[in-house]
């Protein structure tokens, strides 16, 4: 009996799925490690990553899915629950929490050493993959808010290993204007001077930047000055389904410009079509189909956002549901073995590397961006006026916009 068209895109599906990996650029994971277990994974025995866990994710679902590499998400939320607060100097605990949710990602990589590799850049990560067969993980950070407006903190992020940062989660901040701020009525101020700077520093490093989350202005603002190809970590079209988070059709056609790549959210409430709230497999088809209708096959990948949403479209409840999604993008668009590549995490791959040889070449180019946000409150104790100048004047240099506590003095004397 001859195969049948649909036996035919499986077994070609699977001939290719032997050898090429499955990259999906947002998974929330980490999160619940937070949410329910604070990050504890040896105290609490039922939890088992190799085990069959009722989660999006676990070890058993990935290798089923044929996911190969793996960024999992790094995410804090805002500081202040009003999504339209805008106290951004306010002191918080982002960094601290975030560092927690490097560690707990680092840890869990380590407790299963047979199946996970941590890797630091794009070579490391297919090598993972290929020559060594495990699954390669790497981080990313939701939101410049989880930097408390340092660019120091971002540096530092990303020698902790953390390849992108998206530049707004649900809140603004001193760097650009987030989506859910225009849905609440604030204006769209993009990107601002200091986020300009910050575009800069993440081209100079090989940070990725991620315009997930970002409003529509930022989208365009950063096409304007980025000198490295941009990620959408976990977006859709907004032309299917008009959330002001998903990307309209003049953004993905600059993408082919800027060589950037839009990994579709699968997220229900982003891909549902014509007023329906819920979605299925097929919905994300379309999404991934339109954005190659626009921008084109080098233009698109797979960013779920599992565990950071209650449930996936019906048909792609999990990780490891991947190959069915790419068998019927295979069906809807006759694609070649090279195109089905590109989808399934060939065009992330290409734009880790350009940030990486761009980075390469910035770095010879210019020193690390030094600038401080203008609005950012300095407070020290007085008597730090009288320690050494570390040349003469420099005291002086800052002066007015010091705050300093004169009450405070060097010797605690007893009572
Ligand atoms: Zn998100």
């Amino acid at each position: 009996m001859a195969p049948t068209a649909q036996q035919d895109e499986e077994s070609r599906y699977a001939e290719i799925a032997r050898s090429f990996p499955i990259v999906d650029t947002h998974n929330d994971f980490p999160y619940l490690l937070r949410v329910q277990l604070r990050n504890q994974i040896h105290t609490h025995n039922p939890f088992n990553f190799n085990g069959e866990l009722t989660s999006h994710t676990d070890l058993p679902k990935l290798r089923k899915g044929g996911v190969g590499i793996q960024f999992f998400s790094c995410f804090i939320e805002c500081k202040n629950p009003d999504y339209l607060y805008q106290d951004f100097d306010a002191a918080n605990s982002a960094v601290r929490d975030t560092l927690e949710q490097i560690d707990v990602t680092k840890r869990l990589i380590d407790e299963y050493p047979d199946q996970m590799e941590y890797v630091t850049n794009s070579v490391e990560a297919l090598e993972a993959f290929q020559k060594h067969g495990k699954i390669a993980v790497t981080m990313g950070v939701e939101g410049l808010h989880q930097v408390d407006t340092s660019l120091g903190v971002l540096r530092e992020y990303f020698h902790l290993g953390v390849r992108y940062i998206t530049l707004t989660h649900n809140c603004d901040n001193p760097f650009a204007t987030a989506a859910s701020s225009v849905i609440g009525g604030l204006p769209d101020k993009g990107l601002s001077d200091y986020g300009r700077s910050c575009v800069k520093e993440m081209n100079r490093l090989g940070m990725m930047v991620d315009l997930s989350h970002v409003s529509y202005k930022t989208m365009h603002d950063v096409l304007d000055v980025t000198k490295a190809p941009v990620l959408f970590s976990h977006s859709s079209a907004f032309s299917l389904t008009q959330h002001e988070r998903n990307v309209r059709d003049d953004v993905l056609v600059r993408l082919k410009d800027n060589g950037g790549v839009v990994c579709v959210n699968f997220f229900p409430g982003f891909i549902a079509q014509n007023g329906s709230t819920s979605a299925t497999i097929h919905d994300a088809v379309d999404h991934i189909a339109h954005i190659i209708d626009i921008a084109g096959w080098d233009h698109v990948g797979m960013g779920s956002d599992f565990d950071g949403i209650p449930e996936g479209p019906k048909g792609l409840e999990d990780v490891s549901k991947y190959p069915d999604l790419l068998i019927e993008l295979m069906k809807r668009t006759n694609a070649s073995d090279e195109q089905i590549k590109k989808v399934m995490g060939g065009n992330v791959l290409r734009i880790w590397r350009q940030n990486e040889d761009i980075a390469k070449e910035l770095s010879k180019e210019i020193q690390p961006v030094e600038e401080n946000w203008k609005e950012r409150s300095w407070k020290f104790y007085g008597y730090v006026k009288d320690f050494p100048e570390v040349y003469p004047g420099s005291n002086k240099v800052y002066e007015e916009t010091t705050e300093f506590d004169n009450e405070q003095t060097l010797f605690i004397t007893e009572k």
